[in-house]
């Protein structure tokens, strides 16, 4: 890590908090660059879920980063090993810059097995028990460019004990401390970047100690762990992690894993999260919907997409539910369209209108509702297309909102339809 090249260089920061920036020299050859506010493409197994490599590039403004999770490659490592060249290859993934995290954060993962030696994954095989040993020799085999340290991070839980948050925050600074160690011995691992894991459950002072503790470390930068989605009030989480970011160095970036609801990444970034994991849409996929709100704060009232906003208010089903159950993440959002939904039968619009992706460009809502009704998985498909690429855009928005001081605006149009229901 002496050799880093990676450089987080800022240009605005918003209210002493929000950062727009680019993180400069990344992966091994440093040719690749990743703007912050930014998001990781989410992976599982090295693949964005129905997507083709080149089905994927048909996408523009992709992230140079691609997150690959050791939940899914532990139960590979015999192959990996055998293969030697790495998962990236493996995987036949285009240039990317590889970020090797420990849980999938699609997937939620049960409790009650870490120890002071171990934590645990869990494969489609089952789980996987991991030493620093084991979790190092598995880094060696996937050579990623980053990747997250081992951390114990079974603080999320109500009613977790201080006793047991003060020993996460221990167990995951020694479980650091000891993969550094490996790490700098090891020539494999040359050139490669390793994030520290900031825990702390909710409690402010563990959560400052855990902070301040990991910053002292050679770190590249800090994944913020235990503050995902329902894990806690987001009142609460936004104080947390306002509160940790003030003790991180300004030139490291700070990924939060486990958010991804578009309202919570702009209070995230408000609080000082430079990045996210890109799971949301994913799951937006899977229960058959479509993202079609709305982040154009562009000053040309044509608008296209605010004809979408107008027609969710006369949609029965997110507003009759109120607010989501935060525990549920399988739960639909008011950030989208049920294309099963038999109003979508003999709808012939696009998906989104002026939306580029390949899926708005050639079918309409009516051909997707076909599809979901007969189980193709064609559905998946397009709509995994414009599900990723309606997110990333709405990335692109929140940096240029940074950019030009309209963050404001943006937080108004994108939390229209929640201000509506309530
Ligand atoms: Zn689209």
């Amino acid at each position: 890590m002496a050799g880093s090249r990676m450089k987080l260089e800022l240009s605005r920061v918003v209210q002493g908090r929000s950062r727009l920036g680019v993180l400069k020299g990344l992966g091994r050859t440093g040719e690749h660059s990743l703007e912050v506010p930014g998001c990781l493409l989410h992976t599982h197994v090295g693949t964005v879920p129905h997507l083709t490599q080149d089905t994927l590039h048909t996408l523009s403004n992709l992230p140079s980063v691609t997150q690959v999770t050791l939940s899914n490659i532990a139960e590979h490592q015999d192959v990996l090993e055998e293969f030697k060249d790495g998962f990236r290859k493996f995987a036949g993934l285009h240039d990317t810059v590889l970020y090797c995290s420990l849980h999938d954060p699609a997937t939620p993962c049960p409790t009650g097995y870490t120890t002071n030696k171990t934590v645990s994954v869990w494969g489609s095989g089952g789980r996987i028990e991991l030493t620093v040993a084991k979790f190092m020799a598995l880094q060696k085999t996937v050579q990623p460019d980053w990747y997250q340290s081992m951390a114990d991070g079974e603080t999320w839980q109500n009613n977790t004990s201080r006793k047991r948050v003060r020993k996460s925050v221990d167990r995951t600074l020694a479980h650091l401390d000891e993969c550094l160690l490996v790490h700098q011995k090891s020539q494999e691992l040359e050139g490669v970047e390793m994030f520290g894991v900031v825990e702390g459950g909710d409690i402010l002072e563990e959560r400052v100690r855990s902070a301040r503790e990991t910053a002292k470390r050679p770190v590249a930068g800090f994944c913020l762990d235990g503050l995902q989605t329902g894990s806690m009030d987001r009142a609460l989480r936004t104080q947390l992690i306002t509160a940790v970011t003030k003790e991180l160095p300004e030139d490291k970036p700070r990924l939060l894993q486990g958010v991804g609801r578009p309202d919570e990444v702009l209070a995230c970034v408000e609080a000082g999260v430079d990045l996210f994991e890109s799971f949301f849409p994913f799951q937006v996929t899977e229960r058959g919907c479509a993202l079609c709100f709305s982040f154009d704060i562009s000053p040309d009232p044509e608008l296209a997409v605010l004809g979408l906003d107008e027609e969710r208010d006369t949609a029965g089903e997110t507003q009759q539910n109120g607010d989501f159950n935060l525990d549920d993440q399988t739960q639909m959002t008011s950030f989208e369209i049920n294309l099963k939904d038999k109003r979508y039968q003999d709808d012939f619009r696009p998906l989104v209108e002026g939306c580029g992706c390949y899926c708005c460009k050639n079918h309409q809502r009516a051909y997707l509702h076909h599809l979901l009704v007969t189980n193709e998985l064609l559905a998946g498909v397009l709509l995994m297309i414009h599900n990723t690429a309606h997110y990333h855009a709405f990335f692109g928005a929140l940096r240029e909102a940074l950019a030009n001081d309209k963050l404001d605006l943006l937080k108004r149009r994108v939390l229209r339809e929640r201000g509506r229901q309530t």
